[in-house]
């Protein structure tokens, strides 16, 4: 059956302090795994919207590798593209929490499987099938600034997905312990031209465009691409839809729901997925957008990075409380 959601990038575990304020450096315990990585958390959330999703990634032969299928099995998300990597471990995050709200990690991505990803991958015909029909291809920069070998999934990705009819969706992730901002806007340069969808923070907008305000950098992300969606998301102040109109670009603020953060891992994530599957499904981009800040209020509400991720039955309740 053809999927709505496509993503590709990072498979990982999570394992996490049992209490804030004890520091990597230290022994003291941990609790986990918990089956992670930004694109994995898209497709699980979107399947628990009851959209046809996967994610291409790669794990290593192991019992954390197993972790993650179980997982996605469970939600069933499609796990036709997630390759086990002879000769690899999966990834793991390593996270501790402060009490000040900030975050230490370990990450062992890069040496893992999760490291590993290329376009040969995307001969494998398993790993094909899933453009085959596809509704829209979701990209992360997160996952482009992982390896190169990433990044070249990522182009030849977005190629095959447009060949197959696919809307493109790119959410620039930004994350400055990857890739510097100047790379950041070269390198993401074809994934901004090629998006139906773009998501960005305010800040990322700013970074991609080269602009200082974002009224110049929307103007210049809607440059000759007059049908495309602007999403600028904004964690607790919510997000702002942007679209081409005949008298000029029309901007709705979308408030952001009130909840009490636990957890900030997979806010975004769990935003564009529902914003997405909403978007698909024929709502328009504000209402989709409405959702999608429902889906990231939920998403920071427990502790662990799938476990905010709800169903389409808790996400209306949730709006219609
Ligand atoms: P990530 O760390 O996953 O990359 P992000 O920066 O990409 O996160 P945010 O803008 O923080 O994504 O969050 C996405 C959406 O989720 C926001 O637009 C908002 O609607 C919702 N959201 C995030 N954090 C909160 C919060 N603390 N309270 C309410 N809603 C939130
Ligand atoms: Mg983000």
């Amino acid at each position: 059956m053809s999927l709505d959601l496509l993503t590709f990038g990072e498979a990982l575990v999570e394992v996490m302090r049992t209490t804030v304020d004890q520091p990597l450096d230290q022994p003291a315990p941990f609790i986990g795994p918990y089956p992670s990585g930004a694109p994995f958390i898209f497709a699980v959330q979107a399947a628990r919207l009851g959209v046809r999703a996967a994610a291409i990634g790669a794990i290593g032969d192991d019992w954390f590798g197993k972790c993650q299928l179980r997982q996605l099995e469970h939600d069933g998300v499609d796990t036709r593209g997630v390759h086990i990597l002879p000769g690899y471990t999966t990834g793991v995050a390593f996270i501790a929490y402060a009490s000040d709200g900030s975050r230490e990690y370990v990450f062992h991505a890069r040496h893992a499987a999760a490291g590993q990803l290329n376009v040969a991958l995307l001969d494998h015909d398993d790993t094909r099938a899933l453009f085959d029909g596809l509704k829209c291809l979701h990209i992360m920069g997160s996952a482009l600034s992982m390896s190169d070998g990433a990044y070249e999934l990522g182009l030849r990705a977005v190629q095959i997905a447009r060949e197959a009819g696919a809307k493109i969706s790119f959410d620039p992730n930004i994350r400055p312990q990857l890739i510097d901002a100047a790379r950041a806007r070269t390198r993401f340069a074809p994934f901004v031209d090629a998006a139906d969808v773009l998501m960005p923070t305010d800040a990322e907008a700013l970074t991609l465009t080269g602009e200082t305000e974002l009224d110049f950098a929307v103007g210049r992300l809607f440059a000759g691409k007059p049908g495309r969606i602007v999403v600028i998301h904004r964690g607790k102040a919510g997000a702002v839809v942007f679209q081409r109109t005949a008298d000029g670009v029309r901007a709705d603020a979308i408030p952001a729901y009130a909840v009490e953060e636990i957890d900030p891992t997979g806010a975004g994530d769990c935003f564009a997925a529902g914003f997405l599957a909403r978007w698909l499904a024929g709502d328009a981009p504000e209402v989709a957008a409405r959702f999608g800040c429902a889906c990231g209020a939920l998403a920071v509400t427990k502790m662990g990075p799938m476990a905010g991720a709800h169903d389409l039955e808790a996400v209306q309740r949730f709006m219609g409380r």
